[in-house]
This record gives C-alpha cells, sequence and structure tokens, in this order.
C-alpha cells in the first residue's frame, strides 16, 4: 500500500461515501435522569451523587419527566414521530465509570423515530433521514494519572460520578449517500444545524468542547457506481464542527487507500486527533459485543398522552430554517449567503451586530471575515469569542466616521480578545487611531519614495497600478495607522501623477 497521501479530488473521482452522524446530547435538566442529584457542571467530584444514580443495592430509579418533554421536543423538531408506548431498556457492560454495570437507555422502542432534517450546503439541499432520538444516562468520568493520560501506562485511575446519570439524548441518522464531495461538510452542516435546533429549544447548552454535545462520525467508502456500501468505521472524539468536516475528509482518504491497495476497511471505532487532523485505531468493533439488551424491569413504561404531544408541537419556538427566511427577508440578504453565515454559525451574531447599527454588508464581512479566523485559529466557534455583537458595531462606527482604518479595528479585536476590555479601552490604552497628520505622512511617502527609486519611476511613468510597495512601506512606517486610501493620494501627489 503507497503511504502517500491520495489527493481528495482523486478519491471522490473514484469512490462514494456514505456517512451517518450519532449525537450524544447532555439535556441541561435541573436534575439526574433518575435521581434528584444536581447537574451542576465543574462540582467538586463525587458531590453530585446518591444511591441511585451510584447504583447501590435496593435503590429505584424514578424518570424524568423534564427530559422526556425535552426529548419529545427535540423530536417534534427533528420532523420524527413519537412513540405512543415505550420503554427503557437495560444495556449491559461493565466499565468502572458505570457503578450501576448497565446503562439505563433505550434499544428497541426509542421514544422519537423516522424524521429528518434538511440541511443546506452551498447551492443544495440535504435531506438526512433521522433514525432514532432516544433517552439515556450518562456515564461517570475516568481520568487516568500519569504522563499517558490513557489506561494504559497509568499510575492509577480515578473515578468521578458526577456525571453519571445526567440524561443523555441519542440521535442517530440514517445512513446518508450521495453527497459526493460535499460529504465532509454536509456533515459538518448536519451537527452545526442540529446544534442550532437544540440551542433554540433551549435543551441543552451544546458545548461541544465542554462535552454537552459530542458526536461520532460513521464514514464508508464504495467504489462509484457501486450498488452496496463499504464497511463503515465510526470516529470517536470529535470536539467541534470543524474537526467533524475533517474528520470525514481525512477517513475517506484513508479509506480509499486502503481500498486502492486491495485491502479491506476494517468495521472498528476510530479516534480523531485534533493535532494531526487524522483517525487513530481504537477498539475494533468486528466482534458485535453483546451488551444483552432487555426491557428497564424498574421503571414503568412511557406511553406519553397525544394531547400533550400536540401541545408540545404547538409550542415549539420558532426554529432556525424559519428564523433564517425571515432574518433573510429583514436584512435583505441573499438565501446563498444566508446559508454561508448559517454554515459559519454566524446569524443571529450579525442579526445582533445589526441591531446594533451596524450595516449588514459591515457585520456580515467582520463575522465571517476576520473574526471567523480568530475563532478557526482558536479552534473555536465565532460564538466563543470574547467580543459582543454591540463592540462589533462600534468598530464598525468607528471606521465609517475615520477614527479607525480597518487595520487598526483588527488591532482592537485582537486587543479585546486578549484582554477582554471594551473597544473604547483598549483603543485608548494602545494608542490606535488613525494618523492624519499630513506632514508626518508626507515625510513618510518621501521616505518611501526614496527607498525604492524603482517603483517610483514606473508610477511616475503613468504606471500608477505599481504604487502598491509604496503604500505598503508607509503603511508599515506609520504601524499601520494610516488610512490607505490617503496614503495612496499623497504618494500619487508626491509623484506627480493624478490618483
Ligand atoms: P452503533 O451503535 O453500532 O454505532 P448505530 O445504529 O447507533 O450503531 O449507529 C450507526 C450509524 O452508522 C448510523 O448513524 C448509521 O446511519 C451509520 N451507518 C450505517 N451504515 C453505514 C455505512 N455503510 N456508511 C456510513 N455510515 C453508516
Ligand atoms: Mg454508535
Ligand atoms: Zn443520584
Amino acid at each position: 500500500m503507497s503511504t502517500a497521501t491520495l489527493a481528495f479530488e482523486d478519491v471522490i473521482a473514484r469512490y462514494e461515501p456514505v456517512i451517518g452522524l450519532e449525537t450524544h446530547v447532555e439535556l441541561g435538566t435541573v436534575s439526574k435522569m433518575f435521581c434528584g442529584c444536581p447537574t451542576t457542571f465543574g462540582a467538586e467530584p463525587n458531590t453530585q451523587t446518591c444511591p441511585v444514580c451510584l447504583g447501590l443495592p435496593g435503590s429505584l430509579p424514578v424518570a424524568n419527566a423534564k427530559a422526556i418533554e425535552s426529548t419529545i421536543r427535540i423530536g417534534l423538531a427533528l420532523n420524527c414521530s413519537i412513540a405512543s408506548w415505550c420503554r427503557f431498556a437495560r444495556k449491559n457492560y461493565f466499565y468502572p465509570d458505570m457503578p450501576k454495570n448497565f446503562q439505563t437507555s433505550q434499544y428497541d422502542e426509542p421514544l422519537c423515530v423516522e424524521g429528518y432534517l434538511d440541511v443546506a450546503v452551498g447551492e443544495s439541499t440535504v435531506r438526512v433521514g433521522i433514525e432514532r432520538v432516544h433517552l439515556e444516562e450518562d456515564t461517570g468520568k475516568n481520568t487516568h494519572v500519569g504522563t499517558s493520560g490513557r489506561i494504559h501506562g497509568a499510575d492509577y485511575s480515578l473515578v468521578d460520578y458526577n456525571r453519571a446519570g445526567i440524561p443523555l439524548v441519542e440521535i442517530v441518522t440514517k445512513p446518508v449517500p450521495g453527497t459526493g464531495a460535499l460529504a465532509p461538510e454536509v456533515a459538518r452542516a448536519y451537527v452545526a444545524e442540529l446544534r442550532e435546533i437544540l440551542r433554540t429549544l433551549g435543551v441543552s447548552d451544546v458545548r461541544m468542547e465542554q462535552g454537552s454535545l459530542r458526536c461520532d462520525v460513521n464514514t464508508s467508502l464504495s467504489p462509484a457506481g457501486s450498488r452496496r456500501w463499504g464497511t463503515r468505521t465510526e470516529t470517536k472524539n470529535v470536539n467541534s464542527l470543524r474537526s467533524v468536516e475533517r474528520a470525514v475528509r481525512s477517513e475517506m482518504v484513508r479509506q480509499a487507500a486502503v481500498l486502492d491497495g486491495g485491502d479491506r476497511v476494517i468495521q472498528e471505532t476510530r479516534h480523531f486527533s485534533e493535532t494531526t487532523g487524522d483517525t487513530r485505531p481504537g477498539r475494533s468493533k468486528e466482534e458485535a459485543t453483546d451488551y444483552r439488551y432487555f426491557p428497564e424491569p424498574d421503571l414503568v413504561p412511557l406511553a406519553p398522552d397525544p394531547s400533550w404531544v400536540e401541545q408540545l408541537r404547538r409550542e415549539l419556538p420558532e426554529l432556525p430554517a424559519a428564523r433564517r427566511a425571515r432574518l433573510q427577508e429583514s436584512l435583505g440578504v441573499s438565501a446563498e449567503d444566508m446559508v454561508q453565515m448559517s454554515n459559519a454559525g454566524v446569524v443571529d451574531l450579525v442579526g445582533e451586530t445589526v441591531d446594533a447599527g451596524a450595516p449588514v454588508g459591515e457585520a456580515r464581512n467582520w463575522w465571517l471575515g476576520y473574526l471567523a479566523q480568530r475563532a478557526n485559529e482558536r479552534e473555536a466557534e465565532p460564538g466563543d469569542l470574547a467580543i459582543a455583537p454591540a463592540q462589533v458595531a462600534r468598530l464598525v462606527a468607528l471606521v465609517a466616521e475615520g477614527s479607525l482604518t480597518t487595520a487598526l479595528a483588527r488591532q482592537a479585536v485582537d486587543a479585546v480578545l486578549e484582554t477582554g476590555q471594551d473597544v473604547d479601552a483598549v483603543i485608548a490604552e494602545r494608542g490606535l487611531r488613525v494618523v492624519s497628520d499630513t506632514g508626518a505622512l508626507e515625510r513618510a511617502a518621501d521616505d518611501a519614495i526614496a527607498a525604492n527609486p524603482g517603483v517610483a519611476d514606473k508610477v511616475r511613468g503613468g504606471k500608477t497600478a505599481a504604487v502598491g510597495p509604496l503604500v505598503g512601506a508607509v503603511m508599515k512606517a506609520t504601524r499601520g495607522q494610516a488610512d490607505a486610501a490617503a496614503v495612496r493620494a499623497i504618494l500619487l501627489r508626491r509623484l506627480g501623477v493624478e490618483g
């Protein structure tokens, strides 16, 4: 097998991907799924436990009504049918972070089934089928102490049961074929849209980096034109939207190399590495674990009253797709702009920046441009940046009135992100303002001309487009604090040509 990495274009020319996503969402309920313990994140280890979530003999669970309601609302928002009768099931396995030695989950009787979510990517809309939405409980958290951080080679391991029993909703898609080169983006856009829906429903704080939204990405490849789907791998540890896209892409490239070499893809769990951007093998799933599922005898079946379900349906908030359509209208942007803003997770940020007084074009450019870039570098989402839409609007206003150049406004953004201070404070502190002292600019222009005689001659000869390097030199001399258009005009004037 060749070790050279295949180009993505080569992969999609010869193979068809199928993707499938399993998403776990920790619900933001006040108490746990089957007991009254609190769910606060970051509490002292093992302070939020009781006999039920510790699985002590004789303790009995009671289902959290709010969690059931949230799950039904998620199902309704994803166009699912809601079961009129279903049960919890025991999924039996032993792992130290699960003190009961089984996880209370749902198996062949999920609460919500057969839905879909429409996902916009570029010009096209892909309908992602939803197989099931079910309710289960989270496990505790192991910490392996030692240099490796993994169980192998650890000196000892600690278990925190605060998370054990927090309500967890699993949303499983049907396999999605036919997306070709768009597969990585479809996967990302699906998770982005799902996250927006969950946020809008207010059922979870959907923080991928804190693990309240976790995604397993299934990918398979089959030769173009083949009728059978290939063997899938399931990639875990995908902690950001960007990683969802990268995980699908890198797995497609890896599987293509395997198939090119005449080997077969092994069905296994793989782990995504944020640092290398590729996947490493984890647990092999060739022998399927036997979880010995059976209906949970300690809990009554769920039989949601149809009139209650209808009431929940009526009371759903405006969902992101509808909100986007409405915002598109009121902001007056194109459908394509809207999709782009939505996939970047900046629709509301742009909306709020406009509400704070910025023109929509400027608001959009900042959030899709410099701010998106900053977020990307931090492997965060634009909404996680420590800058508020109102602060962006303030910067836009300062640029518009000529107090700041765009370059200076960017420096101000960096300073706000760094210090958490307000825009006006960082501007005052760092002396960020446009150099409008014409004398100083003229001296800098003359220096630039003297230092670049060749360029200056070209411009004198009528090639005004060649003035760029001189503008650059003046901007550099003024540490980016001059207005580039003004500098250009001064340079052309000093070189005796009209701008
Ligand atoms: P498991 O828990 O064993 O991973 P699930 O049914 O919970 O099984 O999830 C399987 C996921 O894999 C689903 O999202 C499904 O759409 C997806 N999937 C199934 N077959 C394929 C395939 N050939 N290629 C890509 N994804 C697939
Ligand atoms: Mg799975
Ligand atoms: Zn408890």
